[in-house]
C-alpha cells in the first residue's frame, strides 16, 4: 500500500507523532493509501522551511525568474495531467470526465500567475507636499499558510498557491484529510520545476491537529481558505486573534432561476449541470432551481425525465454521469437531508435514497433527487446539503424572483436563464451572488474572478485582481529637500 509523508524544505519527512491515517476509494470502499498525521511541530517544521526560504531564495528572487519557474511547472502538469486526474478520482470519487479535465486546465493558473508575476507594478504619486517624492510598491506577506477540501483539491489549491507564490510568498499548504494524495503526488512536479528548498511544503493531517496550528502559527501572515462557511468563521475567528488577513471561499446555496421566455432545452441541460454535475459536491451547485409558474409543471417533467436517464456507477467509466459522495460523512449528511425534505412537506418527485442498483459496489451512492412544493424558508433550501438534491420553487415575476434568489446566507453564484437581454442585466444587477451565469452554469477560468458575496467568503481567486489578495501595499516617502517645517504638526 502507498504510504505518503509530509512534504517539508523540499524533502519527505515522517510525522513528528510517527502515526498514519488511511485514506479510501470512495467507489470501492478500499482503503489505497496512508497519509501521514501532522501536528502542531510539524508544521512550525514548515513555516520555519517556509520562513527561511522566503528570506533566502524565494523572496529574493526576480519576479521574472520566479515566474518563469511557474511555467515550467504548467508544462510538468500538462504532462502529467491525466495521471493526476487518475489520483483524483481514486481519492474523491468525482468521474474521470470531471478530473482529468481539471487537471488538464489546472496548467493554465500556473502560466496565467507565472506571467503576472513580474507586471505588479506600484505607482509614483503626485504627492501634494513640496520636496517629497511618494511612490508604493506591492510586497509579498512572506509565509502564506494555504487549507483546501476534498471535492477538487488541486484545482483549488491552484487558485491559491499561483497566485501566492507568483506574488513573491512562499507556502505551508494543508490539503483536506479526505484526499491528500494528488497534492502530495503534485510535490514532486514542483521539485521537478524547480521551486527552492521550502518554498512549497505540505503538511497532512486534521483540521484541528494541522489547520488550527497553522493559522495560529506566529509567522504566518495570511491564510488562503476554502471550506465550509463553518471552519471558514472559525478560521475568520482565531486569524482575528493575529489581526491576519484571510481569503475565505466558503459553501453556497445558488438560485438557478429559469424564465418563461428561456430556451428550455438548454435551461434543463443548465440545471442538471449544476446540480447532478460532480454528484451535486461543488460549492457552486445550482441546488435552488427557481421555475417561472407558467411553465413550471412543464419544465419538472422535461428534467425528471433527463435526470432519471443519469447512469451512475463507476466514476472511471466514461459511461458514468453521476459517482459515488466523496466521504461517509457526507453521505450521511445527504440521507439525512433527504429526511429533512421529506419531514418538511417537500414532495420528492426523482430520486429520494441511497442507489443500490447495478454498479453501486455496495458503495455510498445517492440517486439524484428533485423535490417540488419547496418554499425558500424550509431548511433544504437554506442550507448547504453538498449533494445531488435539487429543491424547486416556483415564483410569479422577475421580481419575486430577485427576492427569492437573494432571500439566503449565502451569495456564491446564481444562473438565470432567459432569451431577454434587458431581463438578463437587470437580474445580473440584483442577484447578490459573486458570479452571475446567464444562459450557462459551472462555468470558471484563470482570467476570471471568483468569490462569494455574504456568508460565502471574501476575497477573491483567479483573475489579475486577486494577485493582490497576497500583496500588501507599502507607500515609501523621500525627502529630497530640507525641510524648516514645525516638527510638531503632522506634515
Ligand atoms: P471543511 O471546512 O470541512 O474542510 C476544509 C479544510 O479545512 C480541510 O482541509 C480541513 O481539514 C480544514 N479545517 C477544518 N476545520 C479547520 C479549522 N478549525 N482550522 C483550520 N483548518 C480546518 O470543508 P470540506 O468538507 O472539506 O469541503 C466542502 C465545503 O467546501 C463546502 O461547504 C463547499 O461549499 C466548500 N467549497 C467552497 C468553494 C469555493 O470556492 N467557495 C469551493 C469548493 C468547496
Amino acid at each position: 500500500m502507498k504510504k505518503y509523508d509530509l512534504y517539508i524544505n523540499g524533502q519527505w519527512v515522517k510525522p513528528e507523532s510517527g502515526k498514519y491515517f488511511e485514506t479510501d476509494n470512495p467507489y470501492t470502499c478500499e482503503v489505497w493509501a496512508q497519509i501521514a498525521r501532522g501536528n502542531e511541530t510539524d508544521v512550525s517544521l514548515a513555516v520555519h522551511a517556509a520562513k527561511k526560504a522566503f528570506n533566502d531564495t524565494w523572496g529574493e528572487m526576480k519576479p521574472t525568474e520566479r515566474g518563469k519557474i511557474l511555467v515550467k511547472l504548467a508544462e510538468v502538469i500538462e504532462r502529467e495531467a491525466t495521471r493526476l486526474g487518475e489520483i483524483e478520482v481514486r481519492d474523491n470519487g468525482k468521474l474521470l470526465a470531471e478530473m482529468g479535465t481539471q487537471t488538464r486546465y489546472l496548467a493554465e493558473w500556473y502560466r496565467y500567475f507565472g506571467g503576472l508575476s513580474d507586471k505588479i507594478e506600484g505607482a509614483v504619486l503626485p504627492i501634494d507636499k513640496s520636496g517629497i517624492f511618494n511612490f508604493t510598491k506591492h510586497e509579498p506577506y512572506g509565509v502564506v499558510g494555504l487549507i483546501t477540501p476534498w471535492n477538487s483539491p488541486l484545482l483549488l489549491l491552484a487558485w491559491k498557491l499561483a497566485p501566492a507564490l507568483a506574488a513573491g510568498n512562499t507556502t505551508v499548504i494543508k490539503p483536506s484529510e479526505f484526499t491528500s494524495a494528488s497534492t502530495l503526488e503534485f510535490m514532486t512536479l514542483t521539485e521537478e520545476a524547480g521551486f527552492p528548498a521550502g518554498v512549497i511544503n505540505c503538511v497532512t493531517g486534521f483540521g484541528l491537529e494541522v489547520g488550527q496550528p497553522l493559522v495560529d502559527h506566529k509567522d504566518v501572515s495570511k491564510i488562503a481558505f476554502t471550506g465550509s462557511d463553518i471552519s471558514g468563521q472559525k478560521i475568520y475567528e482565531r486569524a482575528a486573534r493575529k489581526i491576519m488577513p484571510v481569503t475565505l471561499e466558503l459553501g453556497g446555496k445558488s438560485p438557478n432561476i429559469v424564465f418563461n421566455d428561456a430556451d428550455v432545452d438548454a435551461a434543463v441541460m443548465g440545471v442538471i449541470s449544476g446540480i447532478f454535475a460532480a454528484t451535486g459536491q461543488t460549492c457552486i451547485a445550482g441546488s435552488r432551481l427557481l421555475v417561472q409558474k407558467e411553465i413550471h409543471d412543464e419544465f419538472v417533467k422535461r428534467l425528471v425525465s433527463i435526470a432519471r436517464e443519469a447512469k451512475i456507477g463507476d466514476p472511471m467509466s466514461k459511461e458514468t454521469n453521476v459517482g459515488p459522495v466523496t466521504t461517509e460523512p457526507q453521505f450521511k449528511k445527504i440521507i439525512d437531508y433527504i429526511k429533512v425534505a421529506k419531514d418538511e412537506g417537500a414532495n420528492c418527485v426523482l430520486g429520494g435514497k441511497q442507489y443500490e442498483g447495478p454498479g453501486s459496489m455496495g458503495s455510498r451512492f445517492v440517486e439524484p433527487t428533485i423535490f417540488i412544493g419547496v418554499k425558500n424558508e424550509m431548511r433544504i433550501a437554506q442550507e448547504e446539503v453538498f449533494g445531488p438534491i435539487l429543491s424547486i420553487i416556483p415564483f410569479e415575476d422577475e421580481k419575486e424572483a430577485v427576492e427569492i434568489g437573494n432571500d439566503i446566507l449565502f451569495g456564491l453564484a446564481a444562473g438565470v436563464w432567459t432569451s431577454n437581454i434587458g431581463r438578463a442585466l437587470r437580474m445580473s444587477d440584483k442577484l447578490k451572488a459573486g458570479t452571475v451565469w446567464i444562459n450557462t452554469y459551472r462555468a470558471v477560468s484563470f482570467m476570471s474572478p471568483f468569490g462569494g458575496y455574504k456568508r460565502s467568503g471574501q476575497g477573491r481567486e483567479s483573475g489579475q485582481e486577486s494577485i493582490k489578495e497576497f500583496l500588501q501595499l507599502k507607500s515609501v516617502w523621500i525627502a529630497h529637500e530640507t525641510s524648516n517645517a514645525n516638527p510638531f504638526i503632522i506634515r
